[in-house]
C-alpha cells in the first residue's frame, strides 16, 4: 500500500485577518508581504515537484482532494492552477474525485467559483460559523450574515451542488435558539452536509471565562443533534451531518479517510500527512508551520518536513478507539476484551451514552449524548 495514498491535502495559508479563535497555521493579511503569495506558489510548485522525485507517490486516480487552509479562496484561480501544474505529471482526478476547496463568504463570487470548478472543484466548504452579526464581530470573522447568505447564492449559481457548511457553537453570548436560527436559515438553500464544531478555548484565552458551562454545551450539541436529523441529515460523526440514500452519499469522503485510518498526503506549509503502511504501525508527519521556512528548505532541495513519527502498537490501538468512537458506525463489541471493559461498556449503555447500533449487530455506537463527552467514553474504554 505504501506510495499509494488516495487522498491529497493542501494547505493554503492566507487569510483576510486572523480570527480570534483560530489556532490553524494561517498569515491575516496585515502580516503578509508583498511577496508572500508568488513565494508560496513557486514553493508549492517545488514541493510537490520533490514529492513526485523521491515520494512517497501518490496513488495514480486520487480518490479525494481537500484545499484547506488559511483561506484557500484566496488564490487566485490562476494562481492555484500554476501551483498544482506539476502534479498531474504523476496523478490525476475523475469527476469521481471529491475535490474540496474551503472557502469564506468574504472571498468568493460567482465568476471566480466557476473558474474553480474548472479547475475540478466540486465541492464547496464555507466557513459561516454563526449568523448574528455581533457573533461574528465577537469571533473576529470579517463577514456579514448577509454576506453569507450572498455567498451561498453565488455558490449554487457557479454550478457547484455539493455544498458544506461550517458553524460554531457554544459561542459567549449564544443561545440554543440562534443556533437552531442559523440551521434554519442555511438549510433553506439545498446544501448536503453540514459540520457544526464546539467552540473550544485554551484557558489563558480572553473569551475562555465567558464560554458556556458543560451543560449549555450539552444542550447546543442537542439541539443541533435534534434540529438536522429532522431536516433529514445523518449523524455520522461528532460534529457532521449528511445528506445520505441509497444512491448519494454526501458524507465528506476526505475526513472519512482520515478517520478510518487511511493513507494521505499532505502539502504545503503546516500539513500533515499519513501513510499507514510505513514502518510497523503507519508512520505520521508534518511539515514546517511557517511560511518562509517551509520555502526556504524547498529552494534548498529537501522535503519542508517539521517532524515524522512512527507509530507503536498501543498508539496504534488508541488511535483506532478515538477515531471508531468518532464514528456513528462505532466499533465491534469484540473489542471489549476483558470482563472490565464489558462492565464499563453495559455502565455507559445505562446511563445512555453508548447504544447497540441499530442497523449493523455486533457493534456498539455512541449516543448524540455519548458523542458530546466522547473523550471521557475514550478514557473509559480503551
Ligand atoms: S478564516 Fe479560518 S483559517 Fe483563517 S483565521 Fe479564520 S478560522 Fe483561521
Amino acid at each position: 500500500m505504501s506510495g499509494k495514498l488516495a487522498s491529497l491535502y493542501l494547505h493554503f495559508p492566507f487569510c483576510e485577518t486572523k480570527c480570534h479563535y483560530c489556532d490553524f497555521y494561517s498569515i491575516g493579511r496585515e502580516r503578509t508581504a508583498d511577496g508572500d503569495a508568488p513565494l508560496f506558489e513557486a514553493a508549492l510548485r517545488r514541493e510537490i515537484e520533490l514529492v513526485g522525485q523521491m515520494g512517497p507517490r501518490l496513488a495514480p486516480v486520487l480518490n479525494t482532494i481537500f484545499m484547506g487552509g488559511g483561506t484557500p479562496s484566496m488564490t487566485p484561480p490562476d494562481s492555484m492552477r500554476r501551483a498544482l501544474e506539476p502534479l498531474w505529471k504523476f496523478t490525476s482526478v475523475t469527476p469521481e474525485t471529491e475535490w474540496t476547496m474551503e472557502a469564506n463568504p468574504s472571498s468568493v463570487d460567482e465568476r471566480r467559483l466557476s473558474e474553480y470548478r474548472s479547475l475540478g472543484v466540486n465541492r464547496v466548504s464555507m466557513g459561516v460559523q454563526a449568523m448574528r452579526d455581533d457573533l461574528l464581530l465577537r469571533l473576529g470573522r470579517v463577514h456579514s450574515r448577509n454576506k453569507a447568505l450572498e455567498a451561498l447564492d453565488a455558490i449554487f449559481a457557479s454550478g457547484i451542488t455539493n455544498v458544506s457548511v461550517d458553524l460554531l457553537c457554544g459561542v459567549p453570548g449564544q443561545s440554543v435558539e440562534d443556533v437552531e436560527r442559523a440551521m434554519e436559515e442555511l438549510t433553506r438553500f439545498p446544501i448536503t452536509h453540514l459540520s457544526c464544531y464546539l467552540l473550544t478555548l485554551p484557558k489563558t484565552h480572553k473569551m475562555h471565562r465567558d464560554l458556556p458551562s458543560e451543560d449549555g454545551q450539552l444542550e447546543h450539541l442537542l439541539a443541533i443533534d435534534r434540529f438536522m436529523r429532522s431536516k433529514g441529515f445523518e449523524h455520522y460523526e461528532i460534529s457532521n451531518f449528511a445528506k445520505r440514500s441509497p444512491d448519494r452519499d454526501y458524507r465528506a469522503r476526505h475526513n472519512l479517510a482520515y478517520w478510518k485510518r487511511e493513507g494521505y498526503l499532505g502539502l504545503g506549509p503546516s500539513a500533515h500527512a499519513f501513510d499507514p503502511a510505513r514502518g510497523a504501525h503507519g508512520s505520521r508527519w508534518k511539515n514546517f508551520s511557517s511560511l518562509h521556512k517551509y520555502a526556504e528548505t524547498l529552494k534548498k532541495g529537501a522535503l519542508p518536513v517539521e517532524w515524522t513519527e512512527e507509530l507503536d502498537a498501543e498508539a496504534a490501538r488508541l488511535e483506532d478507539w478515538m477515531l471508531a468512537l468518532r464514528l456513528d458506525e462505532g466499533f465491534p463489541a469484540d473489542w471489549l476484551g476483558t470482563a472490565a471493559q464489558r462492565q464499563k461498556a453495559l455502565r455507559l449503555q445505562e446511563d445512555g451514552i453508548l447504544e447497540p447500533h441499530p442497523g449493523a449487530p455486533g457493534r456498539l455506537r455512541l449516543t448524540a449524548r455519548g458523542f458530546a463527552v466522547s473523550d471521557q467514553v475514550i478514557a473509559t474504554l480503551a
